[in-house]
C-alpha cells in the first residue's frame, strides 16, 4: 500500500451538497502532490478531510497502511498552511513559531534551537523580534511556512499558501517551498487554482473539476497527454485553441482552409466521426509561421491578425481564420502586424481530437 491512500472518497456536507465524488488517489513517500482546479471545483474539501478537519462521508483514508478515517488532526502527523497566514498578531515572529512547540512541553533550549534553524532555512533569522504587522506578505508567509515545518511532521498540507502574495513574491515563495520540500523531504499535498504553480511545483499533479478528478499525472504528462478537453485547456497558457467542426469526407468542413483528417487519424477514426462535430485542438505555441515553407508536416493555414502582443520573449498573436479566433505563439523577430493576413503551419503531432460530446481525447497517429 501507498504511504497515503485515498479510496472512494466522497464529501456530502450537512446540507447534502456533495463536494467530493469518488476520489482515488495513492500518494507514496515524499511526493509532491498538487491538486489544481478552478474554485469550487473540491480541492480544499478533500485537502481539509486528509487534514481530519472535515469528516469523511463515504471511502476510506490510510496514511503507512492503516486506517485514518476516525483518526483527529493531532493523531494524522499533519501541519497545514492556510491561505491567510493565521499569525498570531501580538506575538514575535519568534514567539510565532515557537508556539506550537512551548504548547507541547518541548525544552526551551530544543525550541531555541528549533526556531533558530527553521528562520535560517527560510531566511528570517533578521526578523525574529519583529511583530507580523512589522513583515512584508512573503516574510509573513515564511513564518507560516516555518510553523508548520518546525513540528517536523510526515505530512504537509497547504492550502492556495500564495494566494495573498504579489506575482514577485509569488515565484520566490514557489521556488522556496520547492526547495524546502527537497530539504525535508515530507510527503506535501498542495492546494492551488494556478496552474502555473501546479507545473512548476509538482512531481505528479490532480486536476479536478466539479468535485471529479479528471486526471492524475505529471507535469509533462498532463501537458502533452491530456486526456480530455478540460485538462487540455486547464493545463498551458495561453490555453489550447480549440476548432469545432464537422467532419465530412475525412475532412474538417471550414471555409478558407483545408483539414484533411486522414494525415493524422487513423481510417477507424474518420469512419466513426464521419457526418458528426469533433474537436480540434492545438496549442499556441506549436505552430510555426509559414514564411513561404510548404507546410510540410503539418496544415498550413490562412489567417488574420486581430491583436499582436509582445510580451518579450515571445509575442501573443490573436487571429481569425474560418471564423474561429485563436491564439498563436510566435517568436517576437517573426511576429505579423495587426490587420495583415498570416500564414502558419501546426505540425501534424501536434494536433490533438476530441469527441466534441463527452470531450475525451480521441486518438490520433501520434496517440494511441
Ligand atoms: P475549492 O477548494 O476547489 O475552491 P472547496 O473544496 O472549498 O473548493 O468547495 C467545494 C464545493 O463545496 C463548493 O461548491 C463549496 O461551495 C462547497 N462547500 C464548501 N464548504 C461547504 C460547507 N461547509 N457546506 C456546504 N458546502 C460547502
Amino acid at each position: 500500500m501507498a504511504y497515503l491512500t485515498l479510496r472512494g472518497i466522497n464529501k456530502i456536507y450537512p446540507n447534502g451538497f456533495h463536494a467530493v465524488h469518488d476520489f482515488n488517489l495513492e500518494i507514496e513517500k515524499g511526493e509532491f502532490i498538487v491538486f489544481v482546479g478552478s474554485s469550487g471545483c473540491g480541492k480544499s474539501t478533500t485537502l481539509r478531510m486528509i487534514a481530519g478537519l472535515e469528516n469523511i462521508s463515504k471511502g476510506e483514508f490510510y496514511i503507512d497502511g492503516e486506517r485514518a478515517n476516525e483518526m483527529g488532526p493531532r493523531e494524522r502527523g499533519v501541519a497545514m498552511v492556510f491561505q491567510s497566514y493565521a499569525l498570531y498578531p501580538h506575538m514575535t515572529v519568534y514567539e510565532n513559531l515557537a508556539f506550537g512547540l512551548t504548547l507541547q512541553g518541548v525544552d526551551d533550549d530544543v525550541i531555541e534551537e528549533r526556531v533558530n534553524n527553521t528562520a535560517r532555512i527560510l531566511g528570517l533569522t533578521d526578523y525574529l523580534e519583529r511583530l507580523p504587522r512589522e513583515l512584508s506578505g512573503g516574510q509573513r508567509q515564511r513564518v507560516a511556512v516555518g510553523r508548520a515545518i518546525i513540528r517536523k511532521v510526515n505530512i504537509f498540507l497547504m492550502d492556495e499558501p500564495l494566494s495573498n502574495l504579489d506575482a514577485k513574491q509569488r515565484v520566490t515563495m514557489r521556488s522556496e517551498i520547492t526547495q524546502l520540500h527537497r530539504e525535508t523531504g515530507a510527503t506535501t499535498i498542495y492546494v492551488t487554482h494556478d496552474q502555473t504553480e501546479a507545473m512548476t511545483m509538482a512531481d505528479r499533479i490532480v486536476v479536478m473539476k466539479d468535485g471529479y478528478i479528471q486526471q492524475v499525472g505529471t507535469p509533462y504528462d498532463l501537458y502533452f497527454n491530456p486526456m480530455n478537453m478540460f485538462v487540455a485547456g486547464f493545463i498551458g497558457e495561453p490555453p489550447m485553441n480549440f476548432i469545432e467542426s464537422r467532419v465530412s469526407s475525412g475532412n474538417l468542413t471550414l471555409n478558407d482552409n483545408h483539414i484533411e483528417l486522414r494525415a493524422v487519424a487513423d481510417q477507424d477514426v474518420l469512419d466513426k466521426y464521419e457526418g458528426s462535430q469533433i474537436v480540434f485542438g492545438f496549442r499556441p505555441e506549436s505552430i510555426r509561421p509559414a514564411l513561404g515553407d510548404s507546410g510540410r508536416g503539418g496544415y498550413k493555414i490562412r489567417c488574420f491578425v486581430n491583436l499582436v502582443e509582445l510580451l518579450g520573449d515571445t509575442t501573443n498573436v490573436y487571429v481569425n481564420f474560418d471564423g474561429f479566433n485563436v491564439i498563436l505563439k510566435v517568436d517576437p523577430h517573426q511576429s505579423p502586424s495587426v490587420g495583415s493576413q498570416f500564414d502558419f503551419v501546426i505540425p501534424y503531432e501536434s494536433v490533438y481530437l476530441f469527441d466534441k460530446q463527452t470531450e475525451k481525447r480521441i486518438k490520433t497517429k501520434s496517440f494511441k
